[in-house]
């Protein structure tokens, strides 16, 4: 017997990487009269290379799962660990350099800058990041966009894109801080058929060759097909489907 096999024998050998994020118990209300109990004890795990669909109706939580997932919001109780580490008790700042760092957004409006060439606005990504890593910034800007097949387009403006070209700018703005989870709420909102499968597809691939996880919320059903775990929310409560 090997020592590898030994040591997987007394059960000694750990996977090394914890999950990427794992919500135990996550309660958030909001003190209205009455209050709301926006997510009731959910719990959630993804591992890396993850992909998961959020789907609900409105008004059953989703955007307030976003806000908590990306640390943009805290929960009243229960747990958060992103990347291994407990985010519900660290200071504000501690927990403004984790999001730089481990998370990358995007939004159904792309919030792209209009009167910026695409490349400034991906480079703005590095700023929103707060790496501080400002060295080199344009060549990985650069990287980025051919990254998303946008290597044509640095030097256009947002308004001289398509809908799915200015999602993918958005796409390489995120990725510019190097982030491990990709949330995105509603990517394909505003986009027509093509244009979503191009974007689905670039998700589709970041995952595969970066081991990106990635968590989506949407609406719809040709968007959550494409994600590996599909989990359904309502009235703050999660349920997993096959
Ligand atoms: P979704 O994104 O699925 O539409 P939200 O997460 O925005 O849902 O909202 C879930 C519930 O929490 C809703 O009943 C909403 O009214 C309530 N809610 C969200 N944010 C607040 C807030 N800041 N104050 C009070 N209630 C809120
Ligand atoms: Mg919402």
């Amino acid at each position: 017997m090997s020592e590898i096999e030994a040591l997987l024998e007394t059960g000694q050998v750990q996977d090394g990487a914890p999950p990427v994020l794992e919500l135990d118990r996550v309660t958030r209300s909001f003190p209205t009269s009455p209050p709301v109990v926006a997510l009731n004890e959910v719990s959630l795990r993804a591992e890396q290379g993850d992909y998961v669909a959020i789907v609900g109706p409105s008004g059953s939580g989703k955007s307030t799962l976003m806000n908590v997932l990306g640390l943009l919001d805290r929960p009243t109780s229960g747990e958060y660990r992103l990347m291994g580490r407990q985010t519900t008790t660290m200071r504000e700042r501690e927990r403004t350099r984790l999001r730089g760092s481990a998370i990358g957004f995007v939004f159904q409006s792309f919030h792209l800058l209009p009167h910026r060439s695409v490349l400034d606005n991906v480079m703005l990504g590095e700023t929103y990041a707060r790496t501080g890593d400002r060295k080199g910034r344009r060549v990985r800007a650069l990287a980025a966009l051919e990254r998303v097949s946008l290597g044509h387009r640095v030097e256009f403006a947002p308004p001289q894109l398509s809908g799915g070209e200015r999602q993918r700018v958005a796409i390489a703005r995120a990725l510019m801080g190097s982030p491990g989870l990709l949330l995105c709420d509603e990517p394909t909102g505003n986009l027509d058929s093509r244009n979503t499968e191009a974007v689905l597809d670039l998700l589709d691939d970041l995952r595969a060759t970066q081991g990106l996880t990635i968590v989506v919320i949407t609406h719809e059903h040709e968007v959550s097909e494409r994600a590996a775990r599909r989990v359904r929310i309502a009235d703050g409560t999660l349920t997993e489907s096959a």
